[in-house]
């Protein structure tokens, strides 16, 4: 339910309703807005009648949110979120473009990557040290010392660092390295996770699980936002279809549907949406013309050579080329690449 105040209501009025909520055991989100004031009522709806707060002075409205997602919804918050990233904003005209390997390797690998996406004009470097694999013989990633060459490649280049974390005893760690941790699609409804990362106070990359309805979603991002967590940016990654001439389906209807439904950004990731390096540059393309507000893409300097995702990796060179293509379609949406 969400209570709307009049645009001249008085900061009792304000102070009234947050009163009869927390008396009820609910919980409220405040969101002062210029105009007006708007309260969120968090909880469960049949603890309470609509009228015991349409009555009190100050309150134009009271509207329940049908959707089974309150944080995440548009009902709740009508201005678009904008996220910052060690300053760095997703979600804002600007677009935000995320580069770098699949996986850290080494401390001279990621360092020549970072170099090299930040000279085509990336705003953040991805990575990732702990790596959520389909074989247990794969490469598991570096760990603790990928996130140190992270680091280092931070002090580097100046780009902000995105990277992944896999299990809650690690999101303490993890979160004094990263400047926004991912949430990979395999662990989208790891619930204990996204409950952790609920409690801190850092950007979260929430990725789509390739079987995850769009409920399903940002229901996964009600679970950070419940928690207190307010920065979330979602990320559509591709999902499983009958299709096998891509390694999965990029689902670029969900980014506009996302945008009417929701307040959070939405970046899209061509490169495992279709696991060939040969159309991610396309793609890229057509994740910004369906209203993205930026791309994570993954980047090697020897494809045949990467540790993990090699297939759907880009040169640099190609990267630089993807820039140059993305940015000519901004500007035919209003949008900048800068
Ligand atoms: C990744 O970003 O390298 C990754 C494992 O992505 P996803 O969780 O979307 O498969
Ligand atoms: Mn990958």
């Amino acid at each position: 339910m969400i209570v709307v105040m009049k645009s001249g209501a008085k900061k009792s009025d304000v102070q009234n309703v947050l009163t009869l909520i927390k008396r009820l055991k609910l919980k409220p989100h405040l969101s002062a807005g210029v105009e007006r004031t708007i309260i969120g009522i968090i909880g469960d709806e049949r603890l309470f009648k609509k009228e015991q707060f349409s009555m009190l002075p100050g309150v134009e409205n009271v509207i329940p949110v049908l959707k089974p997602y309150k944080l995440a919804s548009r009902d709740f918050k009508k201005e678009n979120s904008v996220i910052d990233v060690a300053g760095v904003k997703i979600g804002a005209d600007e677009l935000v473009v995320i580069a770098g390997p699949c996986s850290v390797e080494t401390k001279e690998q990621l360092l020549r990557t970072a170099k090299l996406v930040k000279k085509a004009g990336a705003h953040l470097m991805r990575g990732g040290a702990y790596k959520p694999r389909t074989s247990p013989y794969a490469f598991q990633g570096l760990g603790k010392e990928g996130l140190k060459y992270l680091a280092a490649a931070r002090r580097e280049t100046g780009l902000g660092i995105v990277t992944e974390v896999m299990e809650s005893q690690d999101v303490e760690l993890v979160a004094e390295y990263a400047d926004m941790l991912q949430v990979g699609a395999r662990n989208m409804q790891n619930t204990k996770l996204l409950r952790s990362l609920g409690k801190i106070r850092k950007p979260i990359l929430l990725k789509r699980n390739f079987s995850a309805t769009l409920s399903e979603f940002l229901m996964s991002a009600e679970y950070i936002l419940s928690g207190g967590n307010e920065q979330v940016v979602l990320c559509e990654r591709g999902i499983r279809t009958f299709v096998e001439y891509t390694r999965n389906t990029f689902d670029l209807n969900i980014i506009p549907v996302i945008k009417q439904l929701s307040h959070l950004p939405i970046l899209a990731d061509p490169s495992h949406a279709t696991g060939r390096q040969d159309i991610v540059i396309p793609m890229s393309r057509a994740a910004i013309a369906a209203g993205a507000d930026g791309l994570i893409v993954e980047v090697h300097t020897n494809p045949a050579q990467a540790f993990s995702d090699g297939d759907q990796s880009l040169t640099p060179p190609m990267f630089a080329e993807m820039m140059k293509e993305v940015k000519a379609v901004a500007s035919a949406i209003g949008r900048t690449l800068v």
